[in-house]
């Protein structure tokens, strides 16, 4: 027993690398998808003083030349972090970074990469502008530290909602698609059509509630349908472990039934916290950061009164 303990201690000792400021930071599980696809899975908290703002899956995609990187991580300090792990898969720079989306956990680490080429869809660009400094407080404040070299860093090369577009990088067939604000108003998935895998940020997670603070429901609920479509055989989400297809329709099937769930009691007058209670939230109590779902229950409602206000008219519009 003694001797089952001190190997779990030396493993996790093994396991943590200690940061400037004293902290650790956990290495990365580096899952290899294939010769060039490696995903680095971060820790699944939300950020907080033990992890240092670390709590995202990055992928590394290994072009002829250069690295392309999804997702840096939340500071800096991350950031390198992350660097260093690429460095364990290979030599080769990082010569692309794409943000999936502006949350800071996601790409507040832009700062380690400068000199690469940064690309994001357009209204996450607008989004990292406008709410950079922002996310910059919201991460200092969950570490608990100032994050003087940490700057938020909006992509230069930038996609339109609505568009998929197909494109070379380093020989490594790459779609961006940027679908109607799903997760964020400004979500870009990453497909690799031919090795079967499409990363998703924040659109796809595991193991975690889906955080719907600046979501859209709805859309989230089509572009999951979209998703499950694509001959794909690696999902890898923003946070938590890779999943299959039978993930991604239990993820669709249980978002979908939290929107009918809601929808169901603002038809019968029920207050939100009426309709809490009568949902069977039980699928995402069990779940790491499930203090979202209140938030998530006041966001859908909103959704849903909004849309039947839209209804009310429509049905208006139409009587005259
Ligand atoms: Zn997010």
């Amino acid at each position: 027993m003694k001797c089952i303990r001190l190997l779990g201690s030396l493993i996790a000792s093994l396991a943590l690398v200690v940061g400037a400021h004293g902290q650790t930071l956990s290495k990365p599980q580096t899952v290899k998808i294939n010769d060039r696809v490696y995903v680095l899975l971060g820790p699944i908290q939300h950020a907080n003083r033990l992890n240092q703002g670390y709590m995202v899956n990055s992928t590394v995609i290994v072009g002829d030349k250069g690295v392309i990187l999804v997702d840096s991580g939340g500071t800096d300090e991350v950031g390198r972090h992350i660097a260093t792990a690429v460095r364990r898969i290979t030599d080769k720079p990082v010569t692309h970074v794409v943000n999936t989306h502006h949350h800071g956990d996601h790409y507040l680490g832009n700062v380690a990469f400068t000199g690469a080429t940064f690309i994001s869809s357009e209204m996450c660009r607008k989004m990292v502008l406008e709410t950079g400094r922002e996310w910059l407080e919201i991460m200092e404040q969950a570490i608990g530290r100032k994050l003087p070299a940490t700057k938020p860093l909006a992509a230069e090369v930038t996609y339109a909602e609505g568009t998929r577009t197909e494109t070379v990088i380093g020989g490594v067939r790459i779609v961006f698609w940027v679908p109607r604000g799903s997760h964020t108003a400004g979500d870009l998935l990453v497909h690799l059509p031919d090795d079967k895998v499409l990363i998703a940020g924040d659109v796809l997670v595991s193991g975690v509630v889906p955080t719907l603070q600046d979501g859209f429901l709805k859309n989230w609920i089509r572009t999951l349908d979209e998703i499950r479509a694509l001959d794909v055989t690696h999902f890898v989400p923003g946070h938590g472990n890779i999943m299959t297809a039978r993930d991604v329709i239990a993820l669709r099937d249980a978002m979908n039934r939290f929107y009918l769930g809601i929808r169901e009691g603002y038809r019968k007058d029920q207050t939100e916290a009426e309709i809490r209670r009568s949902m069977d939230l039980s699928i995402w109590d069990k779940l790491e950061r499930s203090y979202v779902i209140g938030r998530n229950i006041n966001r859908a409602f909103l959704e849903v009164e909004a849309d039947s206000f839209d209804e009310a008219t429509i049905k208006g519009v139409r009587s005259h």
